[in-house]
């Protein structure tokens, strides 16, 4: 462990969603996404192009994502071919280089994990595209979640599993085995976040400056963790120093005093 490690942390573990958390809903690539499947509904399963935004936000509402609903309501979408066209068409270079963040995370000595509904392959190019290779422990992807969808010879067989669901927060919490009330988890989406506040975690809200019921606290950029939640470096980092008159959020108070971090 390095000079960060403090044992009065009382966190263990930070796990990050990936789109519009770790980069910038404002990057261009979330707009090209929504395109991406708007002509995959007309192209790939025939829906009228006139239909096809209202029902990718109807499956999104209702099944988590446009893939989920498709193969919910029958579609034998092949999920590999799905995110090759959603994702593999995306304009990649819009995603920048970030060295602050880098060097954030890379100041925490904790695990790192990140989490998203995305496949494997978007989250390698996202974080190749960022310069983050290396900061991370694991990556707990769309594979992760849905391990037996390949082998499904119906698509109804296996429900597609996505946060919010709290399937998918179990299965990320056992794949990353971690201990959920030392962990934080780090989402741009409300019920994600609310998901993982009901199974323990602590939870901030990102790319928002006011928190929601389940949000134990509000970063408008992750880069502003540092000023916001100083207790990941441990107690060193909130006494003396100008960070010891940020305040903080509750949801500390109700965390055990730890005897050790990162074991
Ligand atoms: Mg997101």
């Amino acid at each position: 462990m390095d000079s960060h490690s403090n044992s009065a942390s009382p966190f263990t573990c930070l796990v990050f969603d990936l789109d519009d958390t770790l980069y910038s809903s404002k990057t261009g690539i979330a707009e090209n996404l929504r395109k991406n499947i708007d002509d995959y509904l007309t192209e790939k399963c025939g829906f009228a192009a006139s239909k096809a935004s209202s029902l990718r936000v109807e499956l999104f509402r209702t099944y988590g994502s446009s893939l989920a609903g498709l193969r919910a309501l029958g579609y034998d979408i092949d999920a590999d071919d799905y995110h090759s066209y959603v994702h593999g068409r995306l304009p990649y270079h819009l995603v920048k280089p970030d060295p602050q963040l880098r060097s954030l995370l890379l100041s925490i000595p904790q695990r790192k994990i990140i989490f998203t509904n995305s496949d494997r392959a978007h989250a390698v190019r996202v974080l190749k595209r960022l310069e983050l290779e290396g900061c991370f422990d694991q990556i707990v992807c769309f594979e992760t979640m849905n391990p037996n969808l390949p082998a499904s010879t119906r698509p109804d067989e296996f429900p597609v599993i996505l946060k919010p669901s709290p399937e998918a927060m179990e299965i990320a919490l056992r794949a990353a085995d971690v201990d959920p009330r030392r962990t934080l988890f780090f989402d741009d989406n409300v019920k994600n976040i609310a998901a993982g506040k009901a199974v323990g975690l602590k939870t901030v809200l990102i790319g928002k400056s006011v928190k929601t019921r389940e949000a134990d606290y509000a970063l408008e950029a992750v880069r502003d963790l540092a000023g916001v939640i100083p207790e990941i470096w441990g107690a060193a980092a909130t006494q003396g120093g100008d960070q010891a008159i940020i305040p903080t959020r509750s949801g500390i108070d109700s965390i055990p005093t730890p005897t050790s971090v990162g074991a």
